[in-house]
């Protein structure tokens, strides 16, 4: 048989070692990305012997445990390595990923990532769906006690708002800066709201740190890949959204960058990307979410304010979103929309939200799923009545 046959399709996810390494450059793969896949009955005596060679090739190795599996995923110049020196007791097969991506990858580890948020004893990626709502820019307190209130009264458990705005004009608002992320903390306080707020950059992420509970990287930072590392390097969780324009490859890749950095916390999110279509402000695309589900462990939550960009299309798209899979969903709201600094025209009036929330409700149990902080939600008695109380 030619050789050619022989040669899987680049899309393969997971393929045997071959008989000679050789083959490797006829599959036109570069050779610097390498999983070390155990067998199951591997000892941990194995696993230490595999990590052992592979520092004395001078390569560092990330271990992951999961029920079914070991895996060693190895960072580092592999160009040199040859495979089979790697075929030492207990190892199953060495696989190269044609991608940019390893510890995003479900080869990595297969079961989902999922994310707590200690703050309301929910977690995202798991059975619950979390919903996060509020307003485009945070504005003044009473703004986001009154949006918070309400949303919060809904069964949202994340708040979100921006402090610093990443806008296209430099004239137009650009966040109340320091002074809003002092009045999330109090949003915090008051409904028991975890928060979800943007680090612009690498200056204002050590203080965005301190008073969220997830940090948010916005499309257009997507690939700021300084920021990414500083993001990796970060104890809380990482709220990854979509470029404009980025491929599915891109956002895991740009995941990467945080996960290399040793925080495993990531969270995706599909906000929309730019097409030819002019009756929308961005396409939302969800059929990423099965893509995501099938390539990545990453949850993965939907925005479809930014998505359509229209005030109408929102609670149809969230209604399709979490059909698809999503983790979660990220809505703007205000109390009014028509007096909002930024983005009034995809923000949810807050009768709209709770139209949303009830229909979420009734679909989730279709896709085997409850709303975090809705009464048939594990964590509802915990949640709920903390958060009615303190919202005198
Ligand atoms: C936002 O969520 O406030 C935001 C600016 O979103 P995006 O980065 O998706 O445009
Ligand atoms: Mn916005």
């Amino acid at each position: 048989m030619p050789l050619t046959e022989q040669v899987p399709s680049r899309e393969t996810l997971l393929f045997p070692l071959p008989k000679s390494p050789s083959r490797y450059k006829l599959w036109g793969l570069s050779g610097d990305l390498m999983l070390v896949i155990m067998d199951t009955h591997a000892t941990e005596e194995q696993v230490r012997a595999v990590s052992a060679k592979l520092a004395s090739l001078g390569l560092q190795c990330h271990v992951s445990r999961g029920s079914e599996r070991t895996v060693v995923a190895v960072t580092g110049d592999t160009t040199g390595a040859n495979p089979a020196a790697l075929q030492l007791p207990g190892v199953k097969e060495v696989v190269r990923l044609g991608r940019g991506y390893k510890l995003a990858s479900r080869e990595w580890k297969s079961e989902d990532t999922v994310v707590p948020i200690p703050t309301t004893g929910t977690a995202i990626g798991g059975s619950e769906i979390v919903v996060m709502a509020g307003p485009c820019a945070v504005e003044s307190l009473e703004q986001a006690f009154a949006i918070a209130e309400r949303v919060a009264a809904q069964g949202a458990t994340v708040f979100r708002g921006g402090a610093y705005k990443p806008r296209s004009s430099p004239y137009a608002f650009q966040g109340l800066g320091l002074e809003g992320l002092k009045i999330l903390a109090e949003v915090r306080k008051r409904f028991g709201l975890a928060i979800v707020t943007e680090a612009i950059d690498i200056d204002v992420l050590p203080t965005v740190e301190e008073y969220a509970d997830i940090i948010q990287i916005g499309s257009r930072n997507m690939q700021n890949f300084s920021l990414l590392k500083h993001a990796g390097k970060s104890r809380k969780p990482i709220l990854l959204k979509r470029g404009m324009s980025a491929t599915l490859d891109e956002l895991l890749m740009a995941a990467e960058y945080i996960l290399s950095e040793g925080n495993q916390q990531v969270i995706l999110c599909e906000r929309g990307v730019r097409t030819f279509t002019d009756h929308t402000r961005n396409t939302l695309d969800l059929s990423i979410i099965p893509a995501v589900k099938r390539l990545s462990h990453l949850p993965i939550i939907a925005d479809p304010s930014h998505g359509t960009g229209q005030r109408e299309s929102i609670l149809p798209m969230a209604r399709a979103a979490l059909a698809a899979g999503a983790d979660g969903i990220m809505v703007e709201v205000h109390d009014h929309p028509e007096r909002a600094r930024s983005d009034g025209q995809q923000s949810l009036y807050l009768d709209q939200f709770d139209e949303m929330m009830e229909q979420l409700r009734h679909i989730a149990p279709v896709v085997h799923r409850t709303v975090a902080g809705c009464a048939d939600s594990p964590h509802a008695s915990s949640s709920l009545p903390a958060r009615s109380a303190t919202a005198q």
